[in-house]
């Protein structure tokens, strides 16, 4: 039987532990502390330790100080995922210390427990300690029920189980199995991998007795693994219940979205009981299963299944099947999926904020999706458009289909626009390739670069030394999130809250990149 009442442990602890790491005992606890006010469950991964046995005293002293903390140790094998290199009498010894050294609760891995004696198992089971037996599967998700079933014979407190996310759907496989489980508070699920964060926040709702999360980002013990603060301030899980609705951004890849930052805070600006997940999917069969079965209200679409989704819409709005893309899904009570494009309404809302399109002049640089919505956003406005593309043939097309005229590099200089619109990726963070504008192309009233990452593109520096008033991709990214927040609630988005949110999220992406090619945007994020 289970040696401590799950009860007592379960009083103690929250929806997330956060796992610690680190090369020395010190390093460790420093950690610890720093988060032990805010998330008192923690997991410390002995494994890590060059000499966990010798380094439990410390940690014996860092829980007789801290009584509000609970404890797990780990010291997972490397056979098992973990970096422990000791045999399994040493891990058992380390468990059997750690549990008269001030933890609550021992994890061991389903691998060891089998190939322990009955009476060592009993040894462990006899410190009085909680025991979580884990497994996981570093390949697929598959045979959950098989590893429940393994796992049973030694009636640990809690049933760890973690496998890969391969798809989207698996994590609806791992969380139906945690449904189905006649009782599933000692049961720990979640899906690895960047297809699996969804589990990460959803499993709690699904019944997982709490989730792990890591320190801080960049010290993930498993892969997809979120910071704790993340997913307690953006991802709100301390609150996430079964009636809160679903919301994601689908594309591959998913990983750097900024759209879960912007759009969590705005649910939790506007009080709206409403999650935001990354949906790191390239099957849209994959993101259609998921849609019906979570459900899930609604859906922001990025690259590359903005065309390929339409198709699978009852309805879309007029500029979305002009453009032939949709950014944006809500999901009727019945069931059906509508589609929307708020890219065109992020183009053309900043614009017209400052300019009449009616008549306009407006230089669009590019013919891919974000040209489109430009395209046929400010053609829909009366504006005289004229496109010039890396590739003619796809300039011609789009100027064909638009009402519009394709223009020449080499007669930019001698031509006056009121708007230039930058629609390709060129001055995005790690995109190389040559500017297409010199100093001397820039005969226009307003430049608009699309790309947000960094804010301070050189088209947009260029800009700013000849003068010329400026409109980042920053504000297109706020005010196509904006429109889908109001597409989903019915509710004025929190756009001054999204915008501060985003510029804060990038600065912090552009001083963790050190491998970033885009130095003089770091210097000046650094010091603003
Ligand atoms: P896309 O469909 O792949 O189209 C890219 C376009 O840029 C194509 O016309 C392509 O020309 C051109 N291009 C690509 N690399 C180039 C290079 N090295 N030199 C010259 N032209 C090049 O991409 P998209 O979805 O339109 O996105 C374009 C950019 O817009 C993104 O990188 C992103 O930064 C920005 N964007 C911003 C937002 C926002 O919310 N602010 C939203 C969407 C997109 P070819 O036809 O010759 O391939």
């Amino acid at each position: 039987m289970p040696t401590v009442a799950p009860q007592f442990i379960r009083s103690r602890i929250g929806k997330v532990c956060v796992a610690i790491t680190g090369t020395t005992p010190a390093e460790m606890l420093e950690k610890a502390l720093a988060v032990v006010k805010d998330t008192p469950f923690i997991e410390f991964r002995l494994d890590y330790l060059e000499k966990p046995l010798a380094a439990l005293p410390k940690f014996k002293h860092f829980f007789s100080e801290n009584t509000a903390a609970t404890g797990i140790a780990t010291c997972r094998r490397s056979a098992n995922g973990g970096k422990f290199t000791g045999t399994l009498a040493a891990e058992l010894e380390i468990l059997i210390k750690a549990a008269t050294s001030g933890f609550h609760i021992v994890d061991l891995e389903l691998e060891s427990a089998e190939s322990l004696k009955k009476a060592d198992i009993q040894k462990l089971r006899d410190t009085g300690v909680a025991i979580i037996v884990s497994y996981h599967d570093f390949s697929a998700t598959k045979d959950l029920e098989g590893i429940y079933q393994r796992i049973q014979p030694f009636h640990p407190d809690f049933y760890k189980i973690v496998p890969t996310a391969r798809t989207l759907t698996d994590n609806v496989t791992l969380m139906r199995f945690i449904e189905h489980m006649e009782d599933h508070s000692n049961i720990i699920g979640i899906c690895m991998g960047d297809a699996g964060i969804i589990s990460r926040v959803l499993g709690v709702r699904a019944g997982s007795a709490f989730t792990f999360a890591a320190a801080t980002t960049g010290e993930e013990t498993g892969p997809g693994q979120i910071a704790a603060r993340t997913l307690i301030d953006t991802y709100r899980i301390e609150q996430v219940d079964a009636a809160t609705k679903v919301y994601g951004v689908a594309g591959n890849p998913i990983r750097s979205s900024l759209s879960p930052a912007m759009m969590n805070a705005a649910f939790r600006r506007e009080t709206v009981n409403a999650v935001y997940l990354a949906l790191q999917t390239h099957k849209l069969a994959d993101l259609l299963k998921l849609v019906h079965e979570i459900p899930i209200q609604g859906l922001s679409v990025t690259m590359p299944l903005k065309q390929e989704i339409m198709a699978h819409l009852e309805k879309t709005d007029p500029l979305s099947t002009k453009i032939g893309a949709c950014n944006t899904v809500l999901r009727a009570q019945d069931g059906k999926l509508y589609g929307f494009n708020t890219d065109v309404a992020g183009i053309v809302g900043p614009l017209e904020k400052r300019l009449s399109l009616r008549g306009a002049k407006v230089l669009v640089l590019g013919a891919g999706g974000a040209a489109r919505a430009a395209v046929f956003g400010v053609r829909d406005k009366g504006a005289d458009v004229f496109i010039l593309n890396r590739t003619p043939e796809t300039a011609q097309k789009l100027a064909r289909q638009s009402g519009s005229k394709t223009i020449k590099k080499e007669a930019l200089a001698k031509t006056t626009f009121d708007v230039i619109i930058n629609a390709t990726p060129l001055g995005m963070a790690g995109q190389k390739g040559a500017q297409m504008l010199e100093a001397k192309d820039l005969n226009t009233k307003l430049v608009f670069d699309l790309v947000y990452n960094p804010i301070e593109t050189p088209l947009i520096r260029l800009a700013r030394q000849q003068s010329i008033p400026i409109i980042t991709g920053v504000e297109m990214f706020v005010q196509q999130g904006a429109r889908q927040f109001e597409i989903w609630t019915g509710k004025p988005a929190p756009e001054e809250e999204m915008l501060r949110v985003v510029i804060h999220a990038l600065r912090q992406q552009a001083e963790t990149a050190p491998e970033s090619p885009e130095p003089a945007a770091k210097t000046k994020a650094r010091k603003k």
